[in-house]
């Protein structure tokens, strides 16, 4: 069994950690997870779509990619025996195809 679909608190409207979602996959026999923060590239809605760090709201223009993919990356470690994929929901408009080409 697998869930590709999991929003991690880096998500506005999520709760619980990379860890705490791997910890309950492990619990569950889950064989892989895929994390889907939220990715809203809009920037008409630039001031309301915010991605949280560390539990400061930073713009989705700033360097919060990073600290996600250090995080997946640190689950990767600390949980070797499940597949941890790394993704995004991409919250899609027509017309921001090149942002959200650059971003990916
Ligand atoms: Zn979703």
């Amino acid at each position: 069994m697998v869930d590709y679909h999991v929003h991690p608190n880096f998500s506005e409207d999520a709760q619980g950690s990379i860890s705490d979602f791997c910890g309950r996959a492990v619990e569950l026999e889950l064989e892989e997870v895929c994390f889907t923060t939220h990715y809203e590239p809009d920037p008409v809605r630039r001031e309301h779509e915010h991605v949280r760090v560390g539990g400061r709201e930073l713009g989705m223009d700033s360097d919060w990619p990073r600290a996600y993919f250090a995080e997946i990356e640190g689950a990767r470690q600390e949980f070797s025996g499940l597949v941890i994929r790394a993704g995004v929901e991409v919250g899609y408009e027509m017309g921001l195809e090149v942002i959200v080409r650059d971003f990916l």
